[in-house]
């Protein structure tokens, strides 16, 4: 595949980048330019070599089944692309960043127009077309026919076949014209591939997986099941194989559709289950409330519910984890957003430190990669991921993404 780095004679050229700029943001304050600074190389490497930038990202969500149209017009404003131009603008320095306020027509075809070699334009949302998610061939006709080439550097997005991800670029291949990956796309690549091409070098390989939902991760779980030596669960999933075990759950969460599933993968006898947890009888922090730990024999009782690993199995998990050669974790020990919940995932952050230089570690976005940042543990990985669903989405589908795949 070309990349960014490869594009040569580009000079005029005008450059549709696909960029995620899906940046937590309320009333037009940023809260964190992190994806916005993540995309920099790519950017000034083409207006380095005298392109015309055009920027394309979807923000927030538009639910474009709410029949009331002052409600869509309300997302719509909620979502805002105009103050991620200034925030991109101060990161340029020197730069011309402009902003297109229409997403199709003449003032979007006069912005473009009206570049200047080595500018840079930042369109309005992709998402307030309703078209985009459901990759309609005219829109993505419409934006392909501005670009002379296409350049994706949305990992964050690359799991979704949307117009501004998978139709233009296959539009514009189609003809003939250039489309390459940018820097962000090769680096995530590139370390995720490692979790899914596992060299005999990388064993043992340790999957550790948490968060909310088992059928969020079902696929992810069977596709780790091949691949690793050792799952490790925590999080709420983990009452889902406890309950499919006939443990004591308590109040514990659990998806009941999913227990079968439970028992089918914990089969495979490479998963292990917290031996304990820290329990409560209330999940509202600011309510009076009693909080133990328990051990998976004795059971959560009724009227509790497992909210974090417990210190046994913190130190069973760090074990494991001190052994592996490669890691790759998506989703929290427990409620990490609450103090009195925090310490397993630390714990798994902790582990991660440890073996720093002998293994390769990656954290697949997401929740897990917040509290890697929340907890200051982000330079100790190999690779922090941008995107949770991404990542997941290429281990569960073996490597393959929407957004890359019709790049080759
Ligand atoms: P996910 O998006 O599936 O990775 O889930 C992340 C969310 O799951 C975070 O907001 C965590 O607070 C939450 N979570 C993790 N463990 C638990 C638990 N034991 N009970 C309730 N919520 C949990």
């Amino acid at each position: 595949m070309l990349t960014v780095k490869d594009l040569t004679g580009i000079e005029g050229k005008v450059v549709y980048v696909r960029v995620d700029f899906n940046v937590p943001q309320k009333n037009g304050v940023i809260r964190d330019n992190n994806r916005i600074k993540a995309a920099l190389p790519t950017i000034t490497e083409l207006t380095g070599k005298g392109a015309k930038v055009v920027l394309m990202s979807h923000l927030g969500k538009i639910k474009w089944k709410e029949p009331d149209p002052a409600k869509i017009e309300e997302m719509k404003k909620a979502n805002d692309m105009a103050p991620v131009a200034g925030a991109l603008a101060e990161l340029v320095p020197g730069t011309t960043v402009k902003f297109c306020a229409a997403t199709r027509g003449e003032e979007l075809k006069a912005a473009v127009a009206g570049l200047q070699n080595g500018e840079i334009l930042l369109c309005q949302n992709t998402r307030y077309e309703k078209g985009e998610e459901k990759n309609n061939p005219e829109l993505a006709a419409e934006w392909a026919s501005l670009a002379d080439l296409f350049v994706m550097d949305a990992f964050g997005s690359s799991h979704r076949a949307h117009a501004s991800t998978v139709g233009v670029p296959s539009i514009l291949k189609a003809e003939g014209k250039t489309v390459a990956l940018g820097y962000l796309m090769i680096k995530e690549v590139e370390n995720l591939t490692r979790c899914v091409e596992v060299k005999d070098e990388d064993r043992p390989y340790i999957a550790i997986l948490g968060g909310f939902k088992v059928s969020d991760k079902i696929k992810v779980i069977e596709t780790l099941s091949k691949k690793c030596d050792k799952i490790i669960i925590g999080g709420a999933m983990a009452y889902t194989f406890k309950k499919a075990l006939g443990e004591e759950i308590g109040n514990s969460p659990f998806e009941a559709d999913q227990l079968e599933y439970a028992k089918t993968c914990y089969a495979s006898g490479k998963i292990v289950l917290p031996v304990d947890s820290i329990v409560s009888d209330n999940f509202d922090e600011t309510a009076p409330r009693t909080i133990k730990t328990v051990t998976a024999a004795e059971g959560i009782p009724a009227g509790f519910e497992g909210l974090d690993i417990g210190p046994k199995t913190q130190e069973l998990y760090k074990a494991e984890i001190a052994k592996a050669k490669l890691v790759f974790w998506n989703g929290p020990m427990g409620v990490f957003e609450q103090k009195d919940f925090q310490a397993g995932t630390i714990a798994v952050c902790e582990a991660i430190a440890g073996i720093k230089g002998q293994a390769f570690t990656v954290c697949g976005g997401g929740d897990s990669a917040s509290a890697v940042k929340q907890f200051g543990f982000k330079s100790e990985f190999s690779h922090v991921s941008t995107g949770g669903g991404a990542s997941l989405e290429m281990i569960e589908n073996d490597g393959h993404l929407p957004g890359v795949d019709v790049l080759k």
